[in-house]
Order: structure tokens, then sequence, then C-alpha cells
């Protein structure tokens, strides 16, 4: 259970039922008013190396800018939701933006306006849409301190269109097992081997953890997909790798190999990611390789197409051996 040793809220909040809530919960915690959850001064001149302890903190505000990105992958458009940031450290996380400014986990209260937009848009959409509500956040970790999840998909099981999905490297999902979600979620796991876990993706959950939630989603007939990602070329990769489908293979109930979907992603690093993990974590692994790397955009590092090339062939060839009826959605 998360417990922040600091909130910094925006006073409009109050005027929420879910912001009520949050600051009742936590009314022993210190806070701090502020004017504005996306500059916090304060936040902002936090040098590199306390990275981990902003980490503690809370920022509960309202989300003001609610602007849908197309996605061409397993949704039609990426949709800003109830939080942003993680209370885990991923080395690698997207989420770990310019001047750490997105790095801790922050709330967002008005959650009907931006479920009622959703709403709207998949019932005058001429197509099915997906949603894509989970790429600013983790909401499986967020549902342990807000319960937005279960209120998400109880608010959202009568609207006539669409579908809602979100990845997640946690395993609490037993509060939205027994929810009656009408078929219209869609949950994606993210694994990795134990090994990279440990390395790299501090504060998530366990693979075997991982692994035992899919198969409680499943039996719950959620739509569950298994998201390989991101894929850390670290030396002896393959092996690890190699093991990590040997137990995936071995603990998925029957009825979940049967029905998981697979996505494949090649790791993104950045400038940015180097020069936090090197002061906050600095007995770590570093994650750039410049042997195998090319530069991908301004400030970002992604494995050169033979490596990727090499990736792909090996990870086909695992999915033939162990799950060769499986749909593969894409590699990226
Ligand atoms: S769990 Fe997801 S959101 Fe949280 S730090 Fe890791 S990658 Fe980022």
């Amino acid at each position: 259970m998360f417990i922040p040793e600091k909130i910094y809220y925006e006073q409009e909040v109050e005027n929420y039922e879910l912001g009520k809530e949050l600051l009742e919960k936590y009314k022993d915690v210190p806070k701090t008013i502020i004017d504005d959850h996306n500059n916090i001064e304060e936040m902002r001149k936090k040098e590199n190396s306390e990275f981990p302890k902003m980490k503690r903190n809370l920022i509960i505000g309202t989300r003001k800018t609610h602007k849908y990105v197309p996605n061409y992958k397993i949704s039609n458009f990426l949709v800003p939701y109830t939080s942003s940031g993680c209370t885990a450290m991923c080395m690698y996380c997207y989420l770990v933006c310019n001047y750490n400014k997105c790095a801790y986990l922050r709330l967002f209260v008005n959650r009907e306006q931006m479920l009622n937009k959703i709403i709207k848009t998949a019932n005058s959409a001429e197509e099915d849409y997906v949603f894509e509500i989970g790429s600013n956040s983790d909401l499986i970790l967020e549902n342990t301190i807000t319960n937005n999840l279960v209120w998400t998909i109880e608010n959202f099981r009568n609207s006539k269109k669409g579908k809602l999905t979100f990845p997640t490297k946690f395993d609490m999902v037993d509060s939205i097992l027994n929810v009656n979600h009408q078929g219209k979620i869609i949950i994606r796991m993210s694994i990795n081997p134990e090994e990279i876990i440990n390395k790299f993706e501090f504060g998530t959950s366990r693979l075997r953890q991982r692994i035992e939630a899919i198969n409680k989603l499943v039996e719950a007939n959620y739509e569950v997909g298994i998201l390989v990602a991101p894929i850390i070329l670290i030396d002896n990769w393959k092996l690890l790798y190699g093991k990590l489908f040997e137990e995936i293979n071995e603990l998925l109930t029957e009825k979940a190999k049967k029905k998981v979907f697979f996505e494949f992603i090649f790791m993104t690093y950045s400038y940015i990611h180097k020069a936090i993990n090197s002061e906050a974590f600095p007995n770590s692994i570093d994650l750039y390789n410049k042997e195998i790397m090319t530069v991908r955009g301004k400030g970002k590092y992604t494995y050169n197409q033979f490596v990727r090339q090499e990736g792909e062939a090996f990870f086909r060839d695992l999915m033939s051996k162990y799950f060769p009826n499986n749909e593969i959605i894409y590699f990226s």
C-alpha cells in the first residue's frame, strides 16, 4: 500500500468527490497547495539523484487537456485519463520526461469529464473504437489508491459502443475480477524475465505474480494480452527470454494459453533516461549500448535494424514453439 510522504494538490480538487475522498484518506500526510500540477517549482529544481525520493510524493489535480492521439496498434486513440506517472521506477519508462516533471504519480479527480468524453466519442463513431486509457500511467497500480478502475469499468459497461484497454506491470487485479465488464475491457500484462525485472523495473510486481494475474483475468473473462515489453537486449538476452517463454508456458492455465494474444516492443532509451539513471542509480547497468543502438528522433536511442531483425526472428521461433496458435498483433 502506497502511503505518500507528501501531497501537493490543486485547491479545486476539494470540489470533486474523488478529491475529497483522497484528501480524507491521506488526512495525516503533510500537504502543500499548488497552482498547477504541471509546474511545481520545488520539484522542477530537484537534482536527478533525488528521483527515487520524488517518487514518494503524490500530486492531485484536475486534467485540463483532453486531446486524443490517433494510434494504430491495439487501440484507435491514446486517451489522457485519470493518472500520470507511477510509484514504480522502471529505468526506461517513457514517462520519465524532461526535467523529471512526469516522474511522480499524479492523480486527476475530474474522472466523470474524461469518461463521458470517451463514451460520447465511442457512441458517435461509425466503427467500434478501442481507447487506450493507460498510456500515461499504470491503472492497476492507480486503482489501489483511487478505485478508479472499478469505477471506470462499472460506468463504461453501459456504453453502447467502444472498448477500453490498458497495459500493466502489476498483479493487484483482485478488485476487478468480480466487476461486470461486459467484455468491453482489454488488459495487457507486460512481462519480462525475472532478472530484467530485478535489474530495471524497480517497484513492479514479480513475473510469477504477473502470470498468476493473467490467469485470474482470463478466468474472469477479460480479454487479455501479453505484452513482451520492453525487450531489453542485455548480454544473455536469448537465454533469459528463452527461459521466460518456458515459464509462461508452464504457468499459464490451458484456458489462458488458448486465449491470450501477444505484442512485442523493443526498448527505446533516451539521453534523459541516461542522465537520470546515472545519478539516481549509480550502481545500475547502463541500458545504453552503443554497439547495438542507433539514434531515433531527438535524444532517443533504439536497437539497430540488424539486431531488431535477429530479435524478431528469435521471438517468432519461440512463438512457434510454445504458442503456435496465438495471435501476434505486432512487433515494434
Ligand atoms: S510501471 Fe509503467 S508507468 Fe510505472 S515506472 Fe514502470 S513503465 Fe513507467
